[in-house]
């Protein structure tokens, strides 16, 4: 379930790097960071969650499962 966080610092698009309102941000589901309506459910956005979500397993090993 994506978590919103309501605080005042700027959120910023993971895909496209642009700052988002709080009234625009959507959180992806996944990775759990902001993305702009302009990126949501675009091909960019795969991309890119299979870019962190390979860096995520290559970078620690979590024993945790
Ligand atoms: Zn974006």
């Amino acid at each position: 379930m994506p978590q919103h966080q309501i605080n005042n610092k700027s959120f910023r698009c993971f895909v496209c790097e642009q700052n988002i309102n709080s009234v625009d941000v959507h959180y992806h589901s996944k990775v759990n960071m902001p993305i702009c309506s302009a990126c949501n459910n675009t091909l960019e956005e795969r991309e890119k969650v299979n870019e962190l979500l390979d860096g995520l397993a290559d970078g620690f090993v979590c024993g945790c499962i």
